[in-house]
């Protein structure tokens, strides 16, 4: 008889079952009900981009692409890069293409972070960074973000920096509270990670989209970080292409070397008719962004608005597509629980943050909504949560 087979998940995945925005939006697409979970926006991007992609295949742009990235693209981000923060970059040693953000930072982590090494994240974390450092068999160290404000608790940072520690995991306009780092915690970062030469990875996919006027200031361009940053960013949120994937990391040339060596395991190269699309955005669709960035501000508004109305109390965010909620206030008590059943209580899916802690305890009572849809999508949405009021 043939020996049968046992194979099970391997031990790095430990803990980790279906990322839970796959599971919620399983969850919406099951039940018809309105996701505000994932954070995908409903409209699509400038009809130009989407238009010189098409060309691209058309015209036979479709085998691979230089590891690193098409140069066009390459450069497109490098004059970015300087023309928002005033950082310059050589696109040959400094940029590197990657299958969107996510990649970026799993090629950061793998290319810059040995085993038993320790990584500091800032929780709630988008939860791919610490399934990221444990597939690294790195041990993610985590630090607080606590309502109403999210600030950077100063001192718990410094306590969890230890001898062990080789990176810090930086989210800024952050996912899921839609904080944004102020001068003070960049300057208290870089003071830190000077002290006890850190690497930082600094995610800011985010870039473009902040609210009232605050505007966001790349690690990249900072004092004591910008010398010991990888940023990572991507097409997908700055021009509402998200199923895309092209994302990028930027910075020193040993650093960004680093990223393209795990990367080049990890994808080899990424997806070439859209590189060439981006690299043309990136310069010709200022207008789409702003329109964007107005849009999803008043979205923000609307949504918030009647968050608070249905009686949630509503972390109103100065960037990202996300605002936070406690639910306790309406008798809820466990956002898991809360967000399984939202779609009969309710007919809305989000997401429970506690799946964004270490501890979920710390997570427990918080929710997150996703603000990049129609308005009349969210109009819905609020018209149909108002059954949970009182
Ligand atoms: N960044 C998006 C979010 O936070 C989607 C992430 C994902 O599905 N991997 O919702």
């Amino acid at each position: 008889m043939l020996g049968a087979v046992t194979h099970s998940t391997a031990r790095r995945l430990d803990g980790f079952g279906t990322t839970i925005f796959a599971e919620m939006s399983a969850l919406a697409a099951r039940t018809g009900a309105i996701n505000l979970g994932q954070g995908f926006p409903d409209t699509g991007g400038p009809a130009a981009l989407l238009e010189r992609a098409r060309t691209a295949i058309a015209g036979g742009d479709n085998q691979y692409a230089p590891g690193q990235g098409v140069s066009p693209l390459r450069e497109a981000i490098a004059r970015h890069q300087q023309r928002h923060y005033g950082i310059a970059l050589d696109p040959d040693r400094q940029v590197v293409v990657t299958t969107g953000a996510t990649e970026a930072i799993a090629a950061a982590v793998l290319g810059l972070v040995d085993p038993g090494d320790e990584v500091i994240v800032f929780e709630p974390f988008f939860d791919s960074y610490v399934a990221m450092v444990q597939m690294a068999g790195a041990v993610p160290k985590p630090v607080t973000l606590r309502v109403p404000d999210f600030r950077l608790p100063v001192e718990e940072l410094r306590a969890a920096v230890g001898p062990r520690t080789r990176a810090i995991l930086v989210n800024s306009p952050h996912n899921p509270t839609g904080a944004l780092l102020t001068d003070g915690e960049l300057a208290v970062l870089a003071e830190v990670a000077c002290e006890h030469d850190l690497v930082v990875i600094s995610d800011e996919v985010y870039e473009h989209l902040t609210f009232d006027g605050v505007r966001h200031r790349s690690l990249g361009s900072v004092p004591g970080l910008a010398d010991r940053t990888v940023v990572v960013s991507s097409a997908g949120k700055t021009f509402s292409v998200t199923g895309w994937k092209v994302g990028w990391a930027t910075g020193p040339a040993d650093l960004v070397g680093a990223v393209l060596s795990a990367k080049q395991w990890l994808s080899y190269s990424s997806g070439t008719p859209f590189q060439g699309a981006v690299a043309w955005a990136l310069e010709h669709v200022g207008d789409f962004v702003a329109g964007l960035r107005a849009d999803l501000q008043s979205q923000r508004d609307l949504l918030c608005d009647g968050l608070g109305e249905v009686g949630f109390t509503v972390y109103r965010p100065q960037g990202t597509y996300f605002a936070t909620t406690d639910i306790r206030p309406l008798g809820f008590a466990d956002g898991l629980d809360f967000c399984r059943r939202l779609p009969d209580l309710a007919g809305v899916v989000a997401i429970p943050q506690q799946v964004l802690h270490l501890d979920p305890e710390r997570g427990r009572p918080f929710v997150r909504w996703a603000f990049c849809k129609r308005s009349d999508v969210i109009k819905e949405a609020l018209e149909r949560l108002g059954k949970l009021r009182g």
